[in-house]
Formats: structure tokens, C-alpha cells, sequence
């Protein structure tokens, strides 16, 4: 399954935007909702679109500079 073919029919769980991939398209990061200001995390390829997983987008990016 290629992320970016799904992505058009992925919306953010919170606010139902549109989401953006982190990473590339061959290793996905995560999900990124500009407007809800967070990532959604892409575990084994499934992308875990749920509030309760969400995590803040300054976390994140912190996260990718501890990479
Ligand atoms: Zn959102």
C-alpha cells in the first residue's frame, strides 16, 4: 500500500482537514494536520488516525531532531 495513493481519502480525526505526510512517501512518518497542529504516527504502515494518539506538533518535531 503507497501512503500517497490513500492520503485524498484520509482526513484528520479532530477537525476532518486534509493531512499532510511526514517523511517520504517510501519510508512515511506521519500524518501532520496544519489546522489541529499535530502528527498522527504511522506504525508498520497504518496510519493510527486517532485523537488519543495524536501528538503536538512541536513534540514532534522535537522528536525527528532526537532522531
Ligand atoms: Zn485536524
Amino acid at each position: 500500500m503507497n501512503i500517497a495513493e490513500i492520503l485524498h481519502i484520509l482526513a484528520c480525526p479532530e477537525c476532518h482537514g486534509d493531512l499532510l505526510l511526514e517523511g517520504s512517501e517510501q519510508n512515511p512518518q506521519g500524518l501532520r494536520c496544519e489546522h489541529c497542529a499535530c502528527v498522527y504516527p504511522i506504525e508498520e504502515e497504518i496510519p493510527v488516525l486517532l485523537t488519543s494518539e495524536a501528538i503536538a506538533l512541536s513534540d514532534w518535531q522535537k522528536r525527528q531532531q532526537n532522531q
